[in-house]
């Protein structure tokens, strides 16, 4: 699926739209179960901050590897590169694969009908290393999925890391909107953006924050959210511990998990950043990409 969508993009980004490099500068590979991230400079036009985000991945693996937490033992399984997929000028999303291709999903998860996003933080340490936030997230894998929660996979469709670096979470949010789950109850109808970290008393990096407006005004467009300033949306809820199933729900379209639920959760720091500015930028940042993002995104559900 992610390779047939890559080819797309990339027929797509032959064929005109102003989309200036390929989704082919970072790969990851999968040992034996255990990710190690490499470089593949494969093309000469990375942008500055890309080229960081490559360095600091490099690190990364070079420091797993020298700590033995990478690559696993054995040697029976076949190297898989996983790349990172462009969505959009700009902007790249890692697939799942590249944190949990040994750690499928439980069972099938279903297609969502998104009428809003929503912030999340992980509410875990803010200090971990370029690349590590895949150890976050598969830590939240083995959470979600415990008998604690029971859940087909993590909850969020997505992650941010403190390097800005994108990483879908919830198996299929690349391919098209998925169902998912939160503590307190999900309402439903909204894709999950989280950011990997605790934003009660700190604030987000500046490349956190810039993938974040990134992908959300991905996300709206690609699901035909209104961003509009003061744009809402109403459903009836399916069932949240603030909104019980069959409630109906009036909301901002870019909301925070607090708004659905009974928590702190997306942190003080990154709540107060959404109504202080935050939706203006993904307003502004999905009209400077209008016209130049790929058909490819505006296709939809890729699922039945
Ligand atoms: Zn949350």
């Amino acid at each position: 699926m992610i390779f047939e969508y890559l080819a797309i993009l990339r027929r797509r980004s032959d064929s005109g739209p102003k989309l200036e490099r390929l989704p082919l500068a970072l790969g990851t590979i999968l040992t034996n179960g255990r990710t190690t991230t490499l470089a593949r400079v494969c093309d000469s036009h990375l942008n500055r901050r890309e080229l960081i985000i490559t360095a600091g991945l490099v690190a990364a693996a070079a420091a797993a590897t020298m700590t033995g937490l990478s690559p696993g033992t054995g040697s029976a399984a076949p190297a898989t590169i996983v790349f990172p997929v462009q969505v959009a000028p700009g902007l790249f999303v890692l697939p799942r694969d590249c944190w949990g291709a040994d750690l499928p999903p439980r069972r099938a998860i279903d297609a969502e009908t998104v009428q809003f996003l929503l912030v999340h933080h992980t509410a875990s340490s803010n200090t971990y290393p370029s690349g590590g936030a895949r150890d976050v997230i598969r830590s939240a894998y083995a959470f979600h999925t415990s008998a604690a929660k029971g859940w087909a996979d993590v909850c969020y469709e997505f992650f941010i890391d403190h390097d800005g670096v994108v990483y879908e979470g919830r198996d299929g949010a690349l391919a098209g909107p998925v169902r998912a789950d939160a503590t307190g109850g999900s309402q439903g109808f909204a894709q999950l953006v989280c950011l990997v970290g605790d934003f009660t008393d700190t604030d987000p990096t500046a490349a956190m924050t810039d993938s974040l407006v990134r992908v959300l005004a991905w996300l709206a467009d690609r699901y035909a959210v209104d961003t509009a300033p003061g744009a809402m949306t109403t459903f009836v809820s399916r069932g949240s511990q603030r909104y019980r199933a069959g409630v109906e729900v009036t909301t901002p379209t870019i909301a925070g998990h607090r708004d659905m639920s009974y928590t702190e959760c997306p942190g003080d720091r990154v709540y107060a950043g959404l109504t202080g500015g935050l939706r203006e930028q993904v307003h502004a940042q999905r009209a400077a990409w209008r016209g130049a993002l790929l058909q490819a995104e505006r296709l939809g559900p890729t699922r039945p």
